[in-house]
């Protein structure tokens, strides 16, 4: 039965998704169009992202720092295929102060204080961070630089969605400098695995990584990997990308140093990100017509305690909740006592479960009577009994099982929505029907890429094999490589 107020996700996957969002207060409109507002409770899942990356991206040896929101406009112009990949969907600064205006009624720019030269609000950071690693690297001794840096980004969109695609988005971008190609191209390929883990241990969501096509690639790069992860509805979504930049940007910064030999040459660079995309994949992997679902791994709350009580046995059923929270804390952080007396019990149900918190345990006098606890399960609404001296290792478990549970879900939902499709027509009913990933053979020429977009909605989303030998899906010419291609996000 779905709950009230949220869409059903077979009848419109596009309105459940904006539901959820509302009704699991993640994030709202703002008064800025495609700037959203991340509530309290998003945040601290967002927080719980960042934390577990942070931890992984300091393990694999970056440091963090911060760089300008602000870059100079000419520094756009100096990587030929960045500034055309990015010119569209610039915010861009031109003045630096306000007045009042003529009639006394209002503000207007002051035209006086023009820039001298026009500023671009960061759609990415390479050229602010590469323009500083020239003066950062001078010698093989300062190799390799590691940075890496947590930052709001700007990208002017026209259509919108919470989490999925806004003009301000929250990310973390990886910056490295080596001193030699090898190392370089190592890197890119262990970000892209580090993505891949932290989708799979953390967030519950499989995922498939690779190269992608020459169209899809990052603006400036000389390779992109992507991480796509498949939606319930068929559609792909970018999870993250790591970029073999290869000299191109180190050419175009004068970023130089000098070898042990003495020579001077110029270093290899990549670049890496993630961003509060992610939580669009999280919501629509797990969540169901009751609302979020979230893996034990970055839920705020992991267990909810709901007391049900009256007045003339209250103290008896809240020392009873207390002493399993004090319990369940020496082990699980992340628990809280709903001891609210302005609502009643079953609103607090179904808040929760809106609200996707894995384990839900509800405690009144019959449950203590009977010498334990009722527990549901939130990924599967499952209820069941547990015996007071087994809560904490019963919970411990059960959270264990519902982090496991969901990625299985995950990984049968990119295993099914996978197909080996041969046909040129079977492709197109593929896209028109239930979508997903078709795994095809394709040439490599971007006009039959370019047709295939046009006809069935479909782009290449990575590579899915190289080095194996069929007939491209459009044109029928011999092919080497085997590519996933959908409809995305
Ligand atoms: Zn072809």
């Amino acid at each position: 039965m779905a709950d009230k107020g949220i869409t059903s996700r077979t009848q419109d996957f596009s309105q459940w998704y904006l539901d959820i969002i509302e009704r699991a207060e993640l994030a709202e409109n703002s008064a800025v169009r495609g700037c959203m507002v991340i509530k309290p409770y998003g945040y601290a899942i967002w927080e719980n992202i960042q934390k577990e990356l942070d931890r992984r991206i300091k393990a694999s040896g970056h440091k963090n720092a911060y760089f300008p929101l602000l870059i100079p406009k000419s520094f756009f112009t100096k990587e030929a295929s960045h500034v055309k990949g990015f010119a569209k969907e610039c915010a861009v600064v031109t003045h630096y102060r306000l007045k009042e205006s003529p009639d006394g009624k209002g503000i207007v720019v002051d035209e006086d204080a023009k820039l001298e030269e026009e500023l671009i609000i960061r759609p990415t950071s390479e050229t602010i961070i590469y323009d500083t690693f020239s003066r950062w690297i001078t010698s093989w001794r300062d190799l390799p630089m590691k940075i890496n840096q947590w930052a709001n980004i700007m990208r002017w969109e026209k259509r919108t969605r919470p989490f999925l695609r806004t003009s301000e988005f929250l990310w973390q971008e990886g910056h490295t400098v080596y001193a030699t190609e090898e190392e370089n191209i190592k890197e890119v390929m262990d970000m892209l695995q580090m993505y891949v883990d932290f989708a799979r241990d953390t967030l519950a969501v499989e995922t498939y990584s690779g190269r992608k096509s020459e169209s899809e690639k990052f603006a400036g790069a000389v390779n992109t990997f992507g991480v796509e992860a498949m939606m319930p509805d068929g559609k792909s979504l970018q999870f993250g990308t790591s970029h073999d930049l290869g000299q191109n940007f180190a050419k175009a910064f004068d970023i130089k140093f000098a070898d042990k030999d003495g020579t001077v040459k110029t270093p290899y660079q990549n670049s890496w990100g993630v961003s509060t995309r992610m939580m669009g994949a999280l919501i629509m992997t797990h969540s169901d017509d009751n609302g979020l679902v979230l893996p034990p791994s970055v839920a705020p709350i992991k267990v909810v305690i709901v007391p049900i009580s009256k007045d003339e046995n209250r103290d008896t059923v809240m020392e009873y909740c207390n002493n399993i929270v004090e319990e369940l804390k020496t082990e699980i952080e992340e628990v809280e006592l709903d001891a609210r007396d302005f609502v009643s019990p079953g609103y607090k149900f179904n808040e929760w479960e809106k609200k996707g918190v894995p384990v839900r345990m509800e405690i009144g006098e019959r449950d203590i009577q009977n010498g334990g606890v009722t527990m549901v399960r939130r990924d599967t609404n499952e209820k069941m009994f547990v015996e007071r001296s087994q809560v904490l290792e019963y919970t411990k478990n059960l959270l264990n099982e519902i982090q496991n549970s969901l990625l299985n879900r995950s990984q049968s939902i990119i295993r099914n929505n996978t197909h080996a499709v041969e046909s040129y027509d079977g492709l197109k009913t593929m896209m028109k029907g239930e979508k997903g990933y078709a795994k095809v053979y394709w040439c490599g020429d971007p006009k039959c890429e370019e047709s295939i977009k046009a006809e069935t909605k479909a782009t290449t989303r990575c590579i899915a094999e190289e080095d194996v030998s069929g007939k491209c899906i459009y044109c029928g010419k011999d092919s080497k490589e085997a590519w996933y291609i959908a409809q995305s996000y």
